[in-house]
């Protein structure tokens, strides 16, 4: 069943030697799981095991495989070398300091996916920290990634949340508050979990050999390469755009659904456009282009909601600049640069349109309308996802009545809207006109009826806001894996209505307003 191609087709450490250190000339060091205490599952994706080929529900052997305390036949265990800008600043050697790839599975379909826990134990990488992963961590992230999945975002998946019986030491706002918190390991899926930090550390280590080792892999691997012909400066250029394109696209998702990453340095972008890494992410709940979950950015707000798209492109540039030994052509670079952010920005305009419900117009025209909308976001808290889920249900008809036509259309809005007064207070002006102009389009190009359908395909009624995802947590620590289990049923089907589902399409409550873990999230998420 399984497979160990990557560690087969490079150089890798196979020292077996403990301990955190430099380690060169690899691209990782084989390394086994530390065994747990008592690894009991708490949670499994019935479509991703599925997908894997893998029995529901598992056998003891596999929740022992999944813990960490046992190897299947034909696993070669493994901790990747890579490195990464942190925050701007090159960081030097990271490397999977807790994650462990258990091996490559063969799935009935035929494709190949790499199979990893985060949270197995320490590995060369894992510097002055433990290797381990907390319950309400590993539980954010198998959340997450499997709802991303069903909202049509390029994500890593997930197959396990595997409770370790092992208390874990964590400060959670590096405040001198530490507590023994519950661990677990969270086994995730991908074709690859390489990074443009795999790149970038042997760049900056002048391993030009092994640069060309690592990216000749990925390019016959994951971007249909021919195995035989050598491979070109011209072959590694187009693999360069490729990687352009794949970003844009995963970007132009976020911005659509109101994710935010948290944490976009350079060791947490996948090579193959997903989204990875689930830490102090977050979800837009009032718009607001400068927010960030995450505690540890709240003064520079590198990596806020609307500075996600410039960021990729500069951890792009760091791709570029690690892979120019291949590729020697500073303009042709530059240009798949410039060709990520065309692909963006236009992107980003198909993608509002979309989510408005309207054909594209004149491109000035379409500018100023998601414009003017964006303003009036900033006049007062608006929920992003239910207004653009609620605007479908505004009435296009017009109205010679000015302020009947307001009062018609503002009904459905009005739950978006975290101040209720508002809506006839100091948005009213603003909101009056721009639905004007909405309205008139909208009712130009498509039936209302028709309009709502497209809108509820690409606009979520469920998406697990960081309060909903703290409430599954809260449950499972009082061994209660019920609001887990809704949560995760809910966001599998999350353009779709559900009956006895309201309380996970509502607004972020007042008391999350500044609750640890609903709106504020550190690194060591
Ligand atoms: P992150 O910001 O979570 O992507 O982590 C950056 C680096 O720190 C990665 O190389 C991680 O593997 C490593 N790391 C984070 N948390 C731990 C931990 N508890 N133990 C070991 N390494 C860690
Ligand atoms: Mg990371």
């Amino acid at each position: 069943m399984f497979d160990d191609q990557f560690v087969r087709s490079l150089p890798f450490d196979r020292s077996g030697r403990a301990g955190t250190r430099q380690v060169s000339g690899v691209a990782g060091s084989l390394v086994a799981p530390t065994p747990v205490a008592a690894p009991q599952l708490l949670a499994w994706i019935e479509d991703v095991a599925q997908l894997l080929g893998i029995a529901s529900p598992p056998s003891r052997e596999w929740i022992e495989a999944l813990g960490g305390n046992r190897l299947l036949d034909g696993m070669v265990p493994y901790a990747a070398c890579y490195g990464g800008h942190q925050f701007g600043n090159w960081a030097g050697q990271l490397g999977d300091g807790r994650a462990i790839t258990l091996g490559e599975i063969k799935t009935p379909s035929g494709h190949r996916q790499e199979l990893q826990l985060k949270g197995a134990g320490p590995t060369p990488y894992s510097r002055n920290a433990d290797g381990r992963a907390v319950l309400r961590s590993s539980l954010r992230e198998l959340v997450c990634s499997e709802a991303m999945h069903h909202l049509g975002v390029a994500t890593t998946r997930a197959l396990s949340l595997v409770g370790t019986g092992d208390a874990v030491l964590r400060d959670m706002f590096y405040n001198g508050n530490a507590r023994h918190e519950p661990g677990a390991i969270c086994a995730r899926v991908a074709p690859s979990f390489i990074r443009f930090g795999n790149f970038e550390i042997h760049a900056a280590r002048g391993d030009i050999a092994l640069l060309q080792q690592l990216t000749d892999y990925t390019v016959r691997e994951f971007f249909g390469g021919t195995a035989t012909k050598p491979l070109a400066p011209a072959d590694y250029l187009q693999f360069f755009y490729q990687v352009c394109l794949r970003t844009a696209a995963m970007v132009i998702d976020w911005m659509r659904v109101g994710f935010v990453h948290g944490v976009m340095n350079t060791d947490n972008m996948s090579i193959l456009g997903l989204t990875i890494d689930y830490g102090p992410y977050g979800w837009l709940e009032p718009y607001d282009p400068r927010w960030t979950p995450n505690t540890t950015d709240a003064d520079g707000r590198r990596y806020a909601f609307g500075a996600q798209p410039r960021i990729a492109q500069w951890n792009l540039a760091q791709l570029a600049r690690a892979l120019r030994p291949l590729i020697n052509d500073d303009a042709a670079l530059a240009t798949g640069l410039d060709m990520y952010w065309r692909e963006y920005t236009a992107g980003y305009r198909r993608m509002m349109l979309a989510k408005l419900g309207l054909d594209a117009g004149n491109r000035d025209e379409d500018d100023g309308l998601i414009a003017e909308l964006l303003e009036i976001f900033a006049l007062t808290e608006i929920d992003y996802t239910l207004f653009f889920r609620h605007l479908a249900n505004v009435p296009s008809a017009p109205s010679a009545d000015a302020k009947a036509a307001y009062a018609a259309r503002v009904a459905p809005l009005r739950d978006a809207f975290y101040t209720a007064a508002d809506v006839d207070g100091c948005a009213a002006i603003a909101l009056t006109a721009w639905l004007d102009a909405y309205c008139t389009r909208a009712h130009a190009s498509n039936a209302d009826a028709e309009r709502a359908a497209a809108m509820n395909r690409v606009n979520p009624l469920y998406v697990p806001r960081n309060y909903l995802a703290q409430q599954a947590i809260d449950a499972l620590e009082r061994n209660d894996a019920s609001v887990l289990q809704q949560l995760l049923a809910v966001t599998r089907t999350p353009y779709t209505e559900q009956s006895n589902a309201a309380a996970f399409a509502a607004k972020r409550p007042d008391w999350a307003r500044q609750k640890a873990g609903c709106s504020m999230l550190s690194c060591s998420s």
